[in-house]
């Protein structure tokens, strides 16, 4: 039931119950004053009635006494004329209205009946009338013959007393109808005498509903008849009545005249009243629900599409307005509060969207956000050209590392806020920690690339606070739609492949390259296959470790070796690393990869070991197997289970794969190098790394990356470097080898700059293990 309809139905209650209410108290006061007024009245009533009969009985006995003066009657009487008798008293008794008229004798024997009913002789029954009429004519009322009659008894002298006059007058119908007429009787009045049998009975009765006997009820309170007005109940009919107890004759049953007041004739008048009353209760029941749905409308309506907002705005419906009310009243109130409520819900929703969507130091869109505004875009015009530009910060990560995110975060806030004045209506986010993308709709590949150089200059400028300067090294890559693919993640992966391969070289923009690009779908194929030679039984078939001799170049001995991975693919044939390791990085592999090397170079060292040859073995390490916290412990596994000394085995880290690593790294590093084990940082000189940096770590040797000594004979500026830094790695107690040397000349070189070792074609090239040993035992052999 809604709010509507119980407050309408509430109203309607009230409204019929208070009404109901008044109208039993109206009757109630109506009809006890009814009865009062009907008690009075009866009083009245009664009395009036005793005086009419006592009238009656004056005036019946006046007329006889002048009837019992008469003398041709009392002639008639004294001469027993019998017919004249009956003759005079039927013409007086019509007169008085007696409709009976006796003669009865001294010695109390009638003597004459003008009904002719007694027998001459017989017995006058009310014997006491005719003792009492002795002294004045007597009346009482009289049961007889199963009727009322009022009888008068004069005496009748001649001088002497010879006789008595009775005069029967029957109180019938007619008789109180008659009194009725004449005075202000009740509408009813029952005679009633008392039979044998104790029951009252009815001989008369005078007007009023003639089928309605009063008497009977009355008895049925007290067999006595009450003589105090009583309320009674006849027939479904309310009547107050009371009895008049008339003074009869001894020698004759009670008789008891009955008035009786019908409450429901008294109140007639008023039941028009009453019909009027309910038209009007009708009629307001029927206003009072009118005006209480009105009420009720403009009350619940309000409440109702405060519902329907809320609903509909639970139901995520972002068009509804909340409705308002212009009005002062609790709802006005309600709907006000409601309104600020999803007012602040939206605010906050848009607060929390803004946030899910940008980046707080920037306050730049999210990779996400970015992802899907160029996917919107992409999907409104398919065809259209369009260049995602992914730009990177090289040197954030080592930024980031020595001066931590605060200022890494002003120095990103900064770039960005060179980066946006020039993107014009291209998309600017921020795509990583260290990455921008620009998506530049409908640019053409030469637009692209010069707003990419454009940002290159802008990024050119170092960024400077007061206490220092720091150098960004951007690049950007470029992925071009629909060229390089229709997809929002497809350009910025593809862009961000670009990007990294831009940061490899000295050109600062580069285009995306579907030839080098790592995710290429053959090279994802390829690590399925790894991944199963990984897993499966024929590990040692495709999988082998090359051996590159290391040249110590004081003694000119080969007294160790670089292990080096290669992969017989089924179906590719040998693969370099070049070709795989990156991709392992990428996609997870590379820490059961290099457990592999480890296991198979280990073994290897064992063996050299065993076999008496004194040869350090060299194994290479990726920058994600130094997150693995288990490394040291399973390197020092291998080397009790295949007996090699930690110090004959040397761990190779690039210099890249070390700067900007997390203290978890660093610790694996210490942990292996506390076992024994040497370290060697790989492709040294080409990376950011400073010596400084490299002071906490547990390094042992540097490798001076190929590039270096590639030019040695030629360039006296390589020279000068690799010069340096085998210098000031000695100083600081390092081991130094030249990697990459391919030719003697260069090996000279190395040796008089004081190089340790020399690595490269010239040495030897990555050999099997045997003929690694025999290259070993040659050398050996020619030095000896
Ligand atoms: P790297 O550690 O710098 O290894 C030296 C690379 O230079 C080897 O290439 C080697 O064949 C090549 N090389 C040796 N002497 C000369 C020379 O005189 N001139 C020229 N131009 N090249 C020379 P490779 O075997 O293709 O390995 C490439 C890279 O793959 C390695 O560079 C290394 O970083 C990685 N790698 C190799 N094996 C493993 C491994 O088992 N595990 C891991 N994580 N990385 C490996
Ligand atoms: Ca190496
Ligand atoms: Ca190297």
């Amino acid at each position: 039931m809604n709010f509507r309809i119980r407050l309408a139905s509430f109203f309607v209650a009230a409204l019929v119950v208070m009404q109901g209410l008044t109208a039993f108290l109206v009757y109630r006061v109506t009809r006890s004053e009814l009865i009062g007024e009907g008690q009075r009245q009866l009083d009245v009533a009664a009395r009036a009635f005793a005086g009419q009969l006592d009238e009656l009985s004056n005036r019946v006995s006046a007329s006889v006494q002048v009837l019992a003066f008469d003398f041709a009657l009392r002639s008639a009487i004294a001469q027993r004329d019998h017919a004249t008798v009956v003759s005079a008293l039927r013409n007086h008794g019509m007169r008085v209205g007696a409709k009976r008229m006796l003669l009865v004798g001294v010695d109390g024997r009638v003597e004459a009946d003008t009904d002719g009913k007694f027998a001459p002789g017989a017995a006058f029954p009310f014997t006491d009338l005719t003792t009492r009429a002795l002294e004045a004519p007597a009346s009482a009322i009289t049961a007889w013959e199963g009727r009322a009659y009022w009888v008068v008894v004069v005496p009748v002298s001649a001088p002497d007393l010879v006789g008595f006059i009775a005069a029967a007058i029957p109180v019938d119908d007619r008789l109180l109808e008659r009194l009725q007429r004449q005075s202000a009787l009740p509408k009813r009045i029952e005679l009633a005498t008392r039979g044998r049998d104790g029951q009252w009975h009815i001989v008369a009765q005078g007007g009023g509903d003639a089928d309605v006997d009063v008497t009977p009820a009355l008895a049925a309170l007290s067999p006595s008849l009450a003589t105090r007005p009583a309320v009674i109940e006849v027939e479904g009919r309310e009547y107050v009545a009371q009895a008049v107890p008339l003074s009869h004759s001894q020698q004759s049953a009670p008789v008891a005249a009955v008035l009786g007041y019908s409450v429901d004739a008294a109140l007639q008048p008023y039941r028009s009243v009453g019909a009027a009353w309910a038209v009007l209760l009708g009629l307001g029941l029927l206003v009072g629900l009118m005006v209480a749905f009105f009420i009720a409308r403009s009350v619940s309506r309000p409440v109702e599409a405060l519902a329907d907002a809320a609903r509909r705005i639970a139901d995520g419906d972002d068009s509804v307005v909340p409705p308002s009310h212009d009005r002062g009243d609790e709802l006005g109130q309600l709907s006000g509060a409601f309104s600020h409520m999803v007012q602040a819900l939206r605010e906050r929703e848009a607060r929390i969207r803004h946030q899910a969507g940008h980046d707080l130091v920037t306050g730049l869109p999210n990779r996400m956000a970015a992802e899907a505004a160029i996917g919107r875009a992409l999907e409104a015009s398919p065809s259209a050209r369009a260049a995602l530009l992914m730009i990177g910060l090289a040197r954030l990560p080592e930024i980031i590392n020595t001066m931590g995110h605060v200022v890494s975060d002003r120095l990103m806030a900064d770039a960005a806020a060179r980066i946006a004045p020039l993107a014009g209506d291209g998309l600017v986010a921020r795509a990583t920690d260290d990455e921008f993308s620009v998506f530049l709709p409908a640019a053409t590949r030469s637009e692209a690339v010069s707003i990419a150089l454009r940002f290159v200059e802008a990024l050119s400028e170092p960024y400077r606070e007061s206490e220092f300067t720091l150098d960004l090294q951007p690049a950007i890559g470029i992925a071009l739609s629909p060229k390089h693919g229709g997809e929002a993640s497809t350009l910025l992966r593809r862009a961000e492949v670009a990007l990294l391969g831009a940061m490899g070289t000295e050109e600062p923009v580069a285009l995306y390259d579907p030839t080098t690009d790592p995710h290429r779908p053959e090279r994802l194929s390829l690590m399925s296959d790894l991944r199963k030679v990984l897993e499966g039984p024929g590990v040692h078939g495709e999988l082998s470790l090359m051996y590159q001799p290391k040249l110590h170049l004081p003694t000119g001995r080969i007294d160790g070796a670089e292990g080096l991975l290669r992969w017989r693919h089924p179906v590719a044939g040998p693969l370099a690393p070049d070709a795989f390791i990156a991709l392992a990085e990428e996609t997870g592999n590379i820490r059961r990869l290099t457990r592999w090397v480890l296991g198979a170079g280990i073994e290897q060292a064992g063996r050299w070991q065993a076999a008496g040859d004194d040869l350090r073995l060299s194994l290479n390490v990726s920058a994600r197997d130094l997150d693995d916290v288990d490394l040291p412990r399973r390197v020092a596994g291998l080397l009790a289970a295949h007996g090699v000394s930690p110090s004959r085995i040397v761990l190779e880290i690039t210099e890249s794969a070390i700067m900007g690593k997390p203290e978890t790294a660093i610790t694996v590093l210490r942990r292996l190098a506390e076992q024994g084990i040497e370290l060697a940082i790989d492709d040294f000189g080409v990376g950011q790394s400073s010596f400084a940096y490299l002071r906490r770590l547990p390094v042992r040797e540097l490798k001076i990356d190929r590039t270096f000594i590639a030019n040695l004979a030629h360039s006296r500026e390589d020279r000068a470097i690799v010069r340096s830094i085998a210098d000031l790695g000695h100083d600081l107690g390092y081991r130094v080898t030249a990697e990459g040397v391919e030719d003697a000349y260069a090996v000279e070189l190395l040796r008089d700059m004081g190089c340790d070792y020399a690595q490269g074609y010239q040495v030897g090239r990555p050999l099997t293990a045997d003929a690694f040993l025999s290259l070993v035992s040659s050398t050996a052999g020619v030095e000896a």
